[in-house]
Parts: structure tokens; C-alpha cells; sequence
């Protein structure tokens, strides 16, 4: 079928190349004339494992095509997916400007029948809002075409988008329509071959799924988070604890890590967007309430641990502290709403100075950061290791697993090392002559 995906980012870019992947024609569209541009002359904005090769194929293949022309882009496609920024607005709320832009966008080419998908995570309502600008803009071009609305939100992880993306979990299709739940049963369903996996409810409940999944994800980390509190002060190790309570299938593994917080895109802003849903409704909040202070203070901790181990040593000021890793998770470039960003800010406040390192996020981390006479970017763990008086892992790469802490050591002007991802083994950090943190961990807890 012919799509067109409008915005480019994580979420466009990855669907857009998958969706070519599994034969459809699509285009790719974005008001960031740079980016596209970019994007044609084959460079991938964003950092995604697997996501170049699967761009090359299909442009080659003819498949795949950039575009900042919106009417060439929805004259040419069945059905017109929105893909576009959701963040948060200043009382907390979904900003739906990007959203309804692209829609009116949208309404100004169309030519015939459309099938408006928000892909977008959008609050309940969104729909119907986009469904009317649509209609507004047809108005006063003093046309009329029919169109269908569909709520399809997205599920996809950074760091593992283009694999969740051909093999989702579940594809939830918000519809009233029968004519645009077919067409989009039949653009997924090559990606549900195996077993059917497209689950189609009500618009309204499509909306709220997404925001559900993201709080209930959030909602097990803060959790964990808080246990993690309470072993540190009663002896416990949260890591023997995780596993205690993961083995039981009602409960299960997953984000079940103890750590210095979410961030990213997402789940900080969807869990906002929903506290102020509720607000409106009338409805308390206080599970997600809790939820995001948790985690407000969880991405203040490693500073705190840092300032603590200091504070008999003359204070942080002067120190140098490598730091490893500034996405906000492994595997991706990220760096929105990344703990990292915290814990620099609250090191440099305090006179430190920093050696930076991530194996992907160096471009981004300085859009965000910037030039600053304390903080240097480095080649390696290793070099971000140099002279430190301490070191603090925030992100966990997989590289960061097997590090030669010898050479650290030999590096090191210090001994202190901060495991924000509890990544080490705390006796054979200890044995290796480390001055150990982890979270939820205490010193004297003998089991690794
Ligand atoms: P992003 O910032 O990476 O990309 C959005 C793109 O949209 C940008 O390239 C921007 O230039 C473009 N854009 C903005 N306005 C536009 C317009 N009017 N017309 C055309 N292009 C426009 O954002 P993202 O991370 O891909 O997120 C997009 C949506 O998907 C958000 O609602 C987000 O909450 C949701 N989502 C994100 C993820 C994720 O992991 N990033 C996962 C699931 C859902």
C-alpha cells in the first residue's frame, strides 16, 4: 500500500522503514528540511541498531522515499500516518500543537478519501481534535472528502526499535471504521504473520492503552527504586531481591532493575500527560503521583552518593569524575530527559570537573550541553577513566561489562566507583580494591 509517515524521528523514520521492509511504498516526511535532505543523501539522523541497513535496502529498492513536500506526500498515499513530537506541556500536560499542525497539514493536500493514523501518543480526545481540524481546513478550502480517523499507537523501544517494530507484540488499532480497519489489518499484516497479533477496541480505549503501558513500565521502577531505598539502609540487596520476586510469573523480570531512574522521550512526559488527564476528569492520582517523585529524586542519587564520599575527602570541587554513558539507555543516541544530564549539572554546579564518554551519544549530548570549560568529552572508558578521582556508570552499555579495571586502576587517580546500573559485582569490585556504590546495595551485604 502507499504511506506516508509525517515526522521522521524514532518513531517515523523507524515505522516508515519497516513499513517498506514488508513491501509497502513509503514516504517519509518531515518539516525539518535539514533532516531530509540528510536523510537523501543517506545519513541516518538518528543512532538505531539494524536502521541504516534497512533505510539503504529499501531506498534501493525504490521502496522508501524523503520528502518536505506535504502535497506531493498525501496526493500520492492511501493512508497518511502522524508520527510527530508529543511533549509536555508546562502544567504538565500533552502539547497536541505538533499534532494538529500536521493534521491541518494534512487536510490542505488531501485530494479523496484519507485514513488519518496517530501513531503520536496522544491523550483521549485527540482523535476527535484531529478529526476536526480536518474538517475546519476542508471547510475553508471549500471542499469535501471523506476520511477516517484511527487511533494506532506506537510500542516500539529505542535501542530496539526496528526488531519491536517488525515484531510487535501487539498492533492496537483504534477504529470506528470498518473501511479503515481493514486497510490497516492489511498494511500490518505481514508483521503478524505468525500469529495474529493486531488487537482493534474503541479509539478512546486505543488512547489510553498507550499511557496505561508506559505508567504500569514506570510504575515497576519506582517501585523497585523504593525497595532499593529500604535495602540500603536494612541490609537487603535489592539484586537478590529482583530475582526473588521475578521468579514469580505474575510478577516476571522485566523492568525490574533498581537503578538511578527512567527518562528518555516518554515516560517522564506520558506519565505527566495522564496525571493532568485525570486532573481535569476530577480523578486523583496518587500511585502515579508517587511514581514520578520517585523518580524526581532517584536521578538526584548518584550525585548524593557522590557528594556523600567526598565530603571528608575536602569536597566534590576539584575532583574529576569520568562519567560512562549519557544516553538515557543503552543503544540509542537519546539524550532526552536523560538522568546523565542530572548528575553533570549537580557536579558542575559543585566545581567538578568531568570526563565524558558514550559510545553513541557525544553529537546529541553536546546540542544539549554544550561547551563548558569543566567537561571533556573522551575517546573511551578508559580515557574518561584518566586521573578520575571517581567513576560513575549512568548508562549500562554492553561495552561497559568488560572493562579491564586494572587498566581503570592503573588510569585512576582515585578509588571510588559509582555503579548507577548496579552493572559489577559489589564483592569483586570490592576485592579488586574499589571503593564500591551501587543502588540498593549496602557495603556490608555479603552476597554479590
Ligand atoms: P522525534 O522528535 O524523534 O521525531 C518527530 C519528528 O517530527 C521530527 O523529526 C520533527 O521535525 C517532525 N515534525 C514535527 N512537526 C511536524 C509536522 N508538522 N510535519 C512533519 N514533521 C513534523 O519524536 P519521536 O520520538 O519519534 O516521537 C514521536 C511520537 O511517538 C511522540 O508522540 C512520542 O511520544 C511517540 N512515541 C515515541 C517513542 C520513542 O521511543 N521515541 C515510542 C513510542 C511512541
Amino acid at each position: 500500500m502507499r504511506l506516508l509517515m509525517v515526522g521522521t524521528g524514532y518513531v517515523g523514520l523507524v515505522t516508515g522503514a519497516c513499513m517498506a521492509e514488508m513491501g509497502h511504498y513509503v514516504v517519509c516526511l518531515d518539516i525539518d528540511k535539514n533532516k531530509i535532505a540528510r536523510l537523501s543523501e543517506g545519513n541516518i539522523p538518528i543512532y538505531e541498531p539494524g536502521l541504516e541497513e534497512i533505510v539503504r535496502r529499501n531506498v534501493a529498492a525504490g521502496r522508501l522515499h524523503f520528502t518536505a513536500d506535504y502535497e506531493a506526500g498525501v496526493q500520492e498515499a492511501e493512508s497518511c500516518f502522524i508520527a510527530v513530537p508529543t511533549p509536555e506541556a508546562e502544567d504538565g500536560s500533552c502539547d497536541l500543537s505538533y499534532v494538529l499542525q500536521a493534521a491541518r497539514m494534512i487536510a490542505q493536500s488531501m485530494n479523496g478519501y484519507r485514513i488519518i493514523v496517530n501513531k503520536s501518543t496522544v491523550p483521549v480526545g485527540a482523535a476527535q481534535l484531529v478529526r476536526k481540524t480536518i474538517l475546519e481546513e476542508l471547510a475553508a478550502r471549500k471542499v469535501s472528502f471523506p476520511f477516517d480517523v484511527v487511533s494506532n499507537p506506537e510500542f516500539l523501544k529505542e535501542g530496539s526499535a526496528v526488531a519491536d517494530c517488525m515484531k510487535p507484540d501487539r498492533v492496537i488499532i483504534g477504529s470506528d471504521s470498518l473501511r479503515a480497519t481493514t486497510a490497516l489489518r492489511e498494511i500490518y499484516s505481514a508483521f503478524t504473520l505468525n500469529h495474529d497479533r493486531i488487537v482493534v477496541m474503541d479509539i478512546p480505549s486505543a488512547e489510553m492503552t498507550k499511557y496505561a503501558a508506559n505508567v504500569m513500565l514506570a510504575t515497576r521502577i519506582s517501585l523497585m527504586n523504593e525497595f532499593a531505598a529500604i535495602c540500603e539502609k536494612n541490609g537487603a540487596n535489592i539484586n537478590q531481591v529482583r530475582i526473588g520476586i521475578g521468579s514469580d510469573s505474575r510478577i516476571g523480570y522485566q523492568f525490574l532493575y533498581a537503578g538511578i531512574g527512567y527518562g528518555g522521550s516518554c515516560f517522564p512526559k506520558d506519565i505527566r500527560a495522564l496525571q493532568s488527564m485525570a486532573r481535569e476528569l476530577d480523578v486523583t492520582t496518587p500511585i502515579m503521583d508517587a511514581v514520578d517523585s520517585v523518580n524526581e529524586s532517584q536521578k538526584k542519587l548518584l550525585a548524593a552518593k557522590i557528594r556523600a564520599h567526598f565530603a571528608p575527602l575536602g569536597g566534590v570541587k576539584g575532583k574529576t569524575i569520568g562519567i560512562w554513558g549519557l544516553s538515557f539507555k543503552p543503544n540509542t543516541d537519546d539524550m532526552r530527559e536523560a538522568p546523565s544530564l542530572q548528575l553533570i549539572r549537580e557536579l558542575l554546579e559543585e566545581g567538578a570537573h568531568l570526563r565524558l564518554f558514550d559510545p553513541v551519544a557525544h553529537e546529541k549530548a553536546r546540542m544539549v550541553l554544550g561547551d563548558q570549560e569543566r567537561l571533556q568529552f573522551c575517546r573511551d572508558e578508559y580515557d574518561a577513566a584518566e586521573s578520575a578521582d571517581a567513576v560513575a556508570l549512568v548508562t549500562e552499555w554492553k561495552q561497559f561489562r568488560f572493562v579491564d579495571f586494572q587498566e581503570i586502576q592503573r588510569r585512576m587517580e582515585g578509588r571510588a566507583f559509582f555503579d548507577g546500573r548496579n552493572q559489577y559485582k559489589p564483592q569483586e569490585m570490592r576485592v579488586k580494591g574499589f571503593n564500591y556504590y551501587a543502588i540498593g546495595i549496602p557495603a556490608d551485604n555479603p552476597s554479590d
